[in-house]
Formats: C-alpha cells, structure tokens, sequence
C-alpha cells in the first residue's frame, strides 16, 4: 500500500520532456519493490501452504532417504547388562539374522517350522541371563527382539561400546541332508583377516588406537602396518576363545566332525575386537532342533558358552 503514490507520481512526470528520466527511475524504484514484494508474497504463500500441507515433514523424509544409506545411519547402541563398571570385561553376543529375514529354516512349511532366527535369539538371551546371574561381565546384545541389524552393523557396535569379545550366535542347515548334525566354531581366516586389516586401514585412514596402539599421525604405509598387526592380535584372541568354546562344551554340546572352521564372514571383521561365530547345530537335524530349541537345550548351550566367555577373560586379566 506504501508504494501507490509513487506509481502515481511517475505517470504525472512522465508527462513532461525530462520527466522521461524521473519515469525511468520510478520505474527502477517500482520494480525493485516488485522484486521484492513479490518473492515475499510467493513465501508468504508457501509458508501459508506450508501450514495447511504438511510439506516440511515431507522435505524431511525426503532429504533422510536421500541423504543416509542405511549403513550410514548413526548406531542407536543396546544398554549393558551387568555391573554398572567399565572396568569390567564386556562381551558383545549377537543373535544372527532378525526380522524379515528367518535364517536357516527347519521343518519348513509344516506347522513345526523352526526359524533360525527365532532360535538364535532366545539362546542369545539365555546366555545373556547366565552371565548376568553368574557376575562379574558385562554383556549387551546387538538386538534382544526380531528386529533386523545389518551385517556391517553387527561389529561395529561391538567397536563403538569398546567391547572385548564378539560372539555371533547362528544355527545351521543342510536342508537335503537331515543326519547332518552339531554345532561349529567359526573364525575369519587368515586372508579375510589380512584383506580386511588393509581395507579397515584405507577406510578408517587409522584415526584412532587400535588395541592399544595409537596409529593417528602416521603415514598410511606405518599405519597399515599397525593395523595389520592389530589385527592378528584380534586373531589369535578370537582362535583362543574358539579353542576354549570346544574345551568346555567337550561332553556338553554336540559338535560337528568338523568342528573349527575359518571363512571370510563379515560380521567378523572388527579388527580390534575379537569374535567367533559359533553355529549351534542344524535346524534340519531333529536331535538338534530338540535341543535349540528346548529351555534345558538352550540353558546346557549357555553354561558352556557362558564358561568359554568367563575362562577367557580370567586369562586376559592374568597377562
Ligand atoms: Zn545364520
């Protein structure tokens, strides 16, 4: 409304012979105004739109979908279970597999389907329990409901809540072989492990210490080293503690004939944290079914675990 006079000025002086100028200079003056009233009125109106159509929240869901892949996604990190003490040993046990995705599947499409990660998880949660009621560690479980954490996730947690011991918890199957039975101990093997060393190396450009070791400042070459060497420690822990799994559950825990094994499996990969994947036994094997899943099955598998888990650390803390 300011601005009406002034329009109404330069037509007037737009009548006489150098009122060509001041018409010229009003006109500047109006379309500047324009130029500015008029992205004003267009917010004006988004904001107004904005209030009766919920876009922000959609620019909102838009920019996340965009912006993180999920591997990207700050971790919501699990709660600790155990004494309220950091000086404690802490044990990451993670249940494989979750939500949409079953795992292995026994019996399948007959009303007594056993789903690997149903079976998985309540033994996650029974040794959870026997270390807790025993004393002494820390535990905390990368999921302790059916929901899904992908792979990459699965150690990093470990990494980020300083654990020092990984244990994945799988069961297994061989769907057009039923004898075959019992339970496995997985480590990364010595390529993975050296391949994963050097890509953790590129990645993490070694910013941080690794076991100890501080590596920040160091030229790429010296710092893969050091993760390298980082890394075997973690090896040779994570087979300790594989080798201690089978000593205890010697009478206990049926295993397979072959019962150490070595894979490239990537929820193994932390370089500083120890872990094994243990494969409780074959879902396609009735004798172990009945013994996955069972209360007293379950609780013989977490005393064995819960003992390789306590022997462990008794022996870090002796070194
Ligand atoms: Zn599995």
């Amino acid at each position: 409304m300011g601005y009406a006079p002034q329009l109404y000025c330069a037509y007037t002086i737009a009548l006489t012979a150098d009122g060509i100028l001041s018409l010229r200079v009003m006109s500047v003056r109006t379309l500047l105004l324009l130029i500015i009233a008029v992205p004003a009125l267009l917010v004006g109106g988004a904001i107004a739109l904005g209030v009766t159509i919920p876009v922000p929240q959609w620019g909102r869901d838009y920019v996340l979908r965009f912006v993180f892949d999920p591997g990207a996604q700050p971790l919501e990190l699990p709660d600790i279970a155990g004494p309220d003490d950091p000086d404690r040993p802490l044990v990451v046990i993670d249940a494989g597999h979750g939500g949409r995705d079953p795992g292995s599947i026994g019996q399948a499409g007959t009303s007594a389907q056993v789903l690997e990660k149903d079976i998985v998880l309540a033994l996650a949660l029974a040794l959870r329990d026997q270390l807790v009621e025993e004393g002494g560690i820390r535990v905390a479980l990368t999921r302790d409901d059916d929901n899904i954490v992908t792979l990459a996730q699965r150690p990093e947690i470990a990494r980020q809540l300083n654990a020092d011991l990984f244990l994945s918890i799988h069961a297994d199957s061989a769907p057009t072989r039923s004898d075959v039975s019992g339970a496995s101990i997985y480590t990364l093997s010595t390529e993975a492990s050296s391949e994963a060393a050097a890509r953790f190396a590129e990645r993490e450009n070694a910013a941080d210490a690794l076991n100890g070791i501080v590596i920040d400042g160091q030229s790429a070459e010296v710092s893969a080293i050091l993760v390298e060497l980082s890394q075997q420690r973690t090896q040779d822990d994570a087979t300790e503690f594989a080798a201690l799994i089978e000593r205890e559950g010697q009478g206990r825990v049926k295993f397979h004939p072959q019962t150490r094994r070595s894979a490239e499996l990537a929820v193994l990969r932390a370089p500083d944290v120890p872990g094994v994947l243990f494969e409780s036994g074959f879902v396609t094997n009735s004798d172990d079914r009945a013994r996955l899943s069972t209360q007293q099955g379950r609780q013989e598998y977490a005393e064995v675990l819960a003992r390789a888990i306590r022997v462990y650390f008794a022996r870090r803390a002796q070194r």
